[in-house]
């Protein structure tokens, strides 16, 4: 690794304001390094002559790795899907544009599962990412691209989007930093939507400082999606050496991991009590508390996300974006031929699964009682914050597993998301910071707040890592 891509990204807008490196030079290193991308990260890498830069803007040129989903005008933009081959969107997403309007350059898109309906990023149409840990391993989903990009150095940040845990579960597997920011926090306008209550934007990086720094430009009202907000204050650095006086809640019931099998890994349980250990080295007290409809959480997601999964997807009918099979005969058989064809398994099966959830006579029992589980599992969150400062637990309950190894099991692609679905459904931040290694594969820590309460959690993410001393460096070589 050269020294200019070995820089973190604060590290490296720093540098180019204070003209100690160059942005144009910056942007040729990462796009070698990204161009020569073995694990199948990037599915569009920039080309041509480096982007201009103000060297004085906020994010000064530093390059940036996008979710293939987040639309890019004239760029493709295809969500991981067949069915959007050849599309490139006429206009670019907030984020997107809030990020280049802070000085970043875009360096490429990155591979994700498939309209990000996964946790290992195998239901992509460009075909799995490899792990740059362990390349037989999975980098986790479905931002797993952008988790990949950054483990590795070919990107120095990255940004992904999170409805069930596609932020932090691939950057725990990948041993990076994911935030996903409290719903409404982050536009979702010209995000490719999967399920529109719970899709959020967030930054993938290095370190907890970076992840504040790309998130601080991320955010933001905008009248273009009405779910948006303005946060009450603005997201800072975060500077905080200790966890002095913060109360860490840790859910038995996630802990416990359910009786349909997300048993928490022995390797990752020791993980996370060895930074508990940590926190209260730091200050923190620590206590157990109840989370009593978690447990819930998983059954309840995988009706919500499904059902408005398949009303967002009712437009990909071959006549406005991309694929289009056959089209000689009737416009009903096109449809089919299109869909049948430009849809992968996983999606075709979100879309039978929620278009059952909301079907007449299924509504109440299904949808309904998944809704009604929702309200509970964000009661049982605010009774929490009402004790506790922070909710703890691991990541991911395993680390990165083996390619193919449940690809034919959903039920046990599921259970990943045991310990991060929760979260979304509550619409609360939370956020994952690598906590060591078991067996030579990284762990991650989550964290997750009451909503809007991103500074805090970013201080105390920020003192735990420090604490932890993670080195991601051996992967970025
Ligand atoms: N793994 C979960 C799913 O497949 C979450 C995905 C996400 O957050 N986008 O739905």
């Amino acid at each position: 690794m050269t020294e200019l891509t070995e820089l973190g990204a604060a590290a490296a807008a720093r540098a180019i304001h204070a003209r100690e490196i160059d942005a144009g030079e910056l942007f040729e290193a990462y796009r070698e390094r990204a161009g020569a991308d073995e694990l199948n990260a990037f599915t569009w890498v920039a080309e041509g002559p480096p982007p201009p830069t103000d060297p004085a803007a906020p994010l000064a040129g530093v390059p940036l790795a996008v979710k293939d989903l987040f639309c890019t005008e004239g760029i493709p933009s295809q969500a991981g899907s067949r069915i959007l081959e050849g599309y490139r969107p006429p206009y670019t997403a907030t984020v997107v544009e809030n990020l280049t309007g802070a000085g970043v350059t875009l360096l490429g898109k990155t591979n994700q599962d498939e309209f990000a309906m996964g946790s290992s990023n195998e239901n992509s149409a460009f075909g799995p990412v490899l792990n740059p840990w362990d390349r037989g391993r999975v980098p986790g989903g479905s931002s797993g691209g952008s988790a990949a990009a950054v483990a590795a150095g070919l990107a120095p940040w990255a940004i992904g989007t999170d409805t069930g845990g596609s932020i932090r579960q691939p950057a725990s597997l990948c041993g990076v930093v994911g935030v996903k920011p409290t719903y409404g926090a982050c536009s979702r306008w010209g995000m490719i939507a999967f399920a529109s209550s719970l899709d959020q934007a967030g930054p993938l990086a290095r370190d907890v400082t970076d992840a504040a720094l790309l998130l601080s430009h991320m955010v933001g009202h905008d009248r273009r999606d009405s779910t948006s907000v303005a946060l009450p204050e603005p997201i800072t650095l975060p500077t905080a050496e200790d966890l002095t006086g913060i109360r860490l809640g840790v859910p038995e019931e996630l802990l416990a991991g359910g009786d349909d099998g997300a048993g928490i890994e022995p390797g990752v349980r020791e993980s996370f009590e060895a930074t508990l250990a940590l926190a209260e080295g730091l200050g923190a007290t620590i206590d157990t508390c109840r989370l009593p409809h978690a447990p819930h959480a998983l059954s309840a997601y995988y009706l919500i996300a499904p059902a408005e999964a398949s009303a967002n997807l009712a437009r990909y009918d071959g006549v406005r974006y991309g694929l289009r099979v056959g089209g000689e005969e009737d416009l009903a058989t096109m449809y089919t031929r299109t869909r049948g064809e430009g849809f992968g398994a996983e999606v075709k099966r979100r879309i039978m699964l929620g278009t059952y959830a909301l079907s007449s006579g299924y509504y109440d029992a299904y949808y309904g009682q998944a809704l009604k589980v929702r309200t509970k599992i964000a009661d049982d969150f605010r009774a929490a914050f009402a004790r506790f400062d922070f909710i703890a637990t691991p990541t991911s309950p395993w680390t990165a597993f083996e390619l193919g190894s449940k690809a034919d099991d959903p039920l046990a692609m599921y259970l990943n998301d045991f310990c991060t679905v929760p979260m979304p459904l509550a619409g609360i931040p939370a956020l994952s910071i690598p906590s060591g290694c078991s067996d030579g594969l990284p762990v991650g820590f989550q964290l997750a707040g009451p909503a809007f309460s991103e500074n805090p959690l970013l201080q105390a993410a920020h003192a735990l890592e420090r604490a932890i001393g993670f080195d991601g460096s051996q992967v970025r070589a």
